[in-house]
């Protein structure tokens, strides 16, 4: 018998995260998470206006001794596009945009950056993966059989903007993380992608290619860049008024961006993750996620919300036509395919990892994050 799926009284988080904790009054533990990070790291109001502005003079300063002021990640999407136009056109800093090519970025992808770039007068750099490589370190995800195969993207790209910003003597990474619309993420649903343990690991288990070029992090590298070399992270989205449909309009006005119709649907590979893996295999939708920290942020309300996560996520055929492309660009066979889909689900758990390592490493985060605060 299927179980009664509970829902949150305020957001739409409910129990296909297991994890989830409801009060007495039926709201969740994510909504009370949400209330606590945006108390603590989002700088709203004039107080947000001024922590910025002096955030900004101080990156200037520091930048005077380097080509460029700061580096930012370019994908494409709506938060990394807006932060372009913030740190360039509002702020005026000299900007490094890196732009990360894994095999599956959307011919709109490419095209949203380029005209990004174009239109900002912005420097890009485009780091192609080995994709050899990168398919088999892909591939081992998939094999393992843990939800969250998006961890060798989002790694590589963290892995590429640190040694970037060391190598160029590059003080500070700009980043489009925000605790506005991401702080709502089961660690159930999608495990974090500083891990570079697991996914040697994962590798060494299910690949077949040596690792010789995959852009990874150790966590000697986290202390030497950020502790030694003292490379800034600043998410900029949490100082300013961040309102996801606004700024998405001023992308399209102002910039020519053109929308891809749902969140990170800028790469084949998420959107074939968000759309048919995860709700296929584990049974989680991850705009439960996104949608949730919308309302917790009052911009979507939760009648809309549960309207919005009754549609599919993306057409049928669509869908299809992704679960097709991945096989094959992967090549995989169907049969092999569906022995993926069939494996009984695990977590980064079940596999060696270095998760206690990171836990025990909290002080140091605080420490990086307080170091950020002062300045700011
Ligand atoms: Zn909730």
């Amino acid at each position: 018998m299927k179980k009664e799926i509970i829902r949150c009284t305020r957001c739409i988080m409910d129990t296909t995260a297991t994890e989830i904790v409801f009060d007495e009054n039926g709201v969740c533990n994510f909504c009370k998470h949400y209330d606590e990070v945006t108390t603590m790291d989002l700088y709203s109001g004039d107080n947000g206006k001024e922590r910025l502005e002096l955030l900004i003079s101080q990156i200037k300063e520091k930048g005077k001794k380097s080509k460029y002021d700061c580096l930012i990640g370019l994908s494409g999407g709506v938060d990394s596009s807006y932060v372009a136009y913030l740190v360039k056109k509002k702020y005026g800093l000299r900007v490094l945009a890196i732009h990360l090519d894994n095999g599956w970025n959307t011919e709109l992808a490419v095209a949203n950056v380029e005209q990004i770039v174009k239109r900002l007068d912005i420097d890009l750099i485009t780091n192609v993966l080995d994709w050899r490589e990168f398919k088999d370190v892909q591939t081992s995800f998939l094999k393992s059989s843990i939800s969250n195969i998006e961890i060798p993207t989002d790694h590589a790209i963290w892995a590429i903007l640190i040694k970037t910003a060391g190598k160029m003597g590059i003080p500070y990474i700009i980043s489009g993380n925000n605790v506005v619309t991401e702080s709502i993420m089961p660690e159930s649903w999608l495990y974090g992608s500083k891990d570079s343990k697991l996914i040697k690991e994962l590798h060494k288990k299910f690949g077949k290619v040596k690792m010789k070029t995959y852009p990874s992090l150790t966590t000697f590298n986290y202390i030497d860049y950020l502790l030694i070399r003292g490379i800034r992270w600043v998410p900029i989205l949490n100082y300013v008024p961040y309102v996801k449909d606004e700024a998405k309009k001023l992308l399209i006005d102002e910039l020519g961006w053109r929308d891809y119709g749902g969140k990170h649907y800028e790469s084949i590979f998420t959107r074939f993750f968000h759309a048919y893996y995860l709700p296929e295999k584990f049974g989680y939708d991850l705009r439960n996620s996104y949608l949730s920290a919308l309302i917790c942020s009052g911009q979507i309300t939760r009648e809309k919300a549960i309207e919005e996560i009754a549609i599919p996520p993306a057409p049928k055929e669509l869908l299809s036509q992704d679960k097709d492309y991945v096989i094959k660009k992967l090549g995989l066979t169907d049969d092999e395919f569906d022995e993926i889909m069939k494996t009984p689900n695990k977590t980064f758990r079940d596999y060696p990892n270095n998760d206690l390592l990171w836990h025990s490493f909290d002080w140091f985060v605080k420490l990086a994050r307080q170091r950020i605060i002062r300045v700011g």
